[in-house]
């Protein structure tokens, strides 16, 4: 039976790209879960599988197994998650490949550890299933390029995410978000979630701020 104290005990599996899972993946996750005897493996919302209701010394022992760096991943000089949907790759309707920019968004190294938690959705159409709106940092693809927003929440309370830049290519997305974390994470308050950062300093201080006007 679930108790509290096997919600207490949960992980997400490191090393997965935006939900998409190799044959190698899958055998590597069955493996952990025979051996670590896992009682739940959970797939979320933002596309990640939860080891969850681990006895704790069991948990330790997998987290040591996996190299999971210990600390809370906004504590870390990298983001929480990327959330991509499955783009021209394969969607019929997508404009833009999304698993390239998933990739080097999870390993993107900034100048210092985030405020607070910074999600990020790619969708690779402007049906925009990966809600980018709604996330800190949303990539939407349009037939002229990448819709950068920044800003967004879908929590208590759901904020759209501020229009910083459109038409840009993979690698000028990368830069710019890469701008716009480093400088959220020198001016914002610890604990201030980019929603709350933007109402308080606005889209022209963070344009202003990299280099956009
Ligand atoms: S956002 Fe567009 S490309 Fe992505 S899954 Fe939805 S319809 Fe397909």
């Amino acid at each position: 039976m679930p108790t509290q104290e096997n919600h207490k005990t949960y992980f997400p599996m490191p090393g997965i790209n935006a939900g998409m899972l190799t044959l190698e993946d899958l055998e590597h996750i069955t493996d952990l879960v025979r051996r670590y005897e896992v009682p739940m493996v959970k797939v979320t919302g933002a596309q990640r599988l939860y080891f969850q209701g681990l006895a704790p010394e069991k948990r330790a022992e997998m987290m040591q197994e996996l190299e999971i760096p210990a600390g809370l991943p906004h504590t870390r000089s990298r983001v929480h998650y990327v959330q991509a949907c499955p783009g021209k790759t394969w969607c019929k309707f997508g404009t833009k490949v999304t698993e390239n920019l998933a990739k080097a968004l999870s390993e993107m190294k900034l100048d210092g550890p985030l405020p607070y938690k910074v999600k990020i959705g790619i969708s690779g159409c402007k049906m925009c299933c990966c809600e980018s709106w709604m996330r800190d940092v949303g990539l939407t693809a349009e037939k002229r390029g990448w819709r950068f927003t920044f800003g967004g929440n879908a929590a208590g309370r759901p904020r759209i995410g501020d229009l910083v830049a459109d038409g840009l290519s993979d690698d000028e997305a990368l830069d710019l978000i890469k701008k716009t974390l480093n400088f959220y994470l020198t001016t914002a308050k610890y604990k201030t979630r980019s929603a709350r950062f933007m109402e308080r300093v606005g889209i022209d201080a963070l344009k202003k701020g990299i280099g956009l006007i």
